[in-house]
């Protein structure tokens, strides 16, 4: 099983964490740029996260096989700090790296007039750069989050086909799925989603635009569960193709739009096993 893991804070992690994520399949991720847990001071604190997530982060996956590229904005939450929306100004100067293949997460946390003008900032950038969004949908309230998120979307200009929201559930999926855009789903331990029941969405409405992440990061998470959503894919009788088109070929497509996505030299063709008609990895488990 090859996996692509669209959505996951690896800065959080560690080294054991890209061990166990080799192991099981996972060859390349995308860590979005988000919140500090703790306030930060300045804009200039982005600088130095915003230089690891394209510099050190890609050189330590590196050493456990896994490709790591990065998308890069100024998250909802820090959106309504005074002391870090200067940051917005430094954003064009990552946005032309190689490494970054979105803008991202942007999106609303608490729906505030900041937000707004933030997100739709931001997009604005993603049509400029000819860069795809990554949308952060709210936990709370998440049905009218999601409607104003779409909104601004659709107000933007933006081709829906390169704008993936994101943190999605029953009450959301269809609205999204209306929409044109991708629709992101993140498999948690407790909360959010869980395998089963991201196989039961997958079940009603099939494996377009469909990207499933573990967006695991600081707080109770687990990398492994976009493994585990692919097992439970196969137990529920989907089939091995089924599976590489969620947890690769999906997000493969969604950030290759970026013209960066450089998968080159990486051990991921997939492969059938003659004697079990499974797909394998090459060289891989
Ligand atoms: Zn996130």
């Amino acid at each position: 099983m090859r996996i692509f893991d669209p959505h996951i804070h690896m800065t959080s992690r560690t080294t054991d964490d890209y061990e166990r994520m080799a192991a099981a399949g996972v060859r390349a991720v995308v860590e979005p740029a988000f919140w500090l847990g703790q306030p930060r001071t300045s804009a200039a604190s982005f600088t130095d996260y915003f230089d690891s997530l394209i510099g050190w982060e890609p050189f330590r996956a590196g050493q456990f096989g896994v490709r790591h590229f990065a998308t890069i904005a100024l998250n909802p939450k820090e959106a309504n700090d005074p002391r870090c929306r200067p940051v917005l100004d430094l954003l064009p100067r990552y946005l032309d790296k190689d490494a970054v293949v979105a803008v991202g997460e942007i999106g609303y946390d608490s729906m505030t007039p900041e937000e707004d003008e933030a997100f739709a900032a931001q997009l604005a950038l993603a049509v400029a750069y000819e860069l795809p969004a990554l949308v952060h949908t709210p936990h709370r309230d998440k049905a009218r989050g999601c409607e104003r998120t779409l909104a601004v979307v659709a107000e933007s200009g933006i081709d829906a086909g390169r704008v993936v929201v994101d943190h999605l559930n029953e009450v959301t999926v269809k609205l999204v799925r209306d929409s044109g855009c991708w629709l992101g789903f993140s498999i948690y331990p407790d909360t959010k989603m869980t395998p089963q029941r991201m196989v039961e969405l997958l079940r009603a409405y099939g494996t377009e635009r469909m990207l499933v992440n573990s967006a695991a990061d600081w707080g109770r998470s687990d990398p492994l569960l976009t493994r585990a959503t692919g097992e439970a894919m196969l137990l529920a009788g989907f089939s091995d193709d089924d599976v590489d088109k969620v947890l690769w070929r999906n997000p493969v497509e969604f950030y290759g739009q970026s013209g960066r996505l450089d998968l080159s030299d990486l051990d991921v063709a997939a492969a059938v096993d003659p004697q079990t008609g499974n797909s394998i990895l090459r060289g891989g488990s």
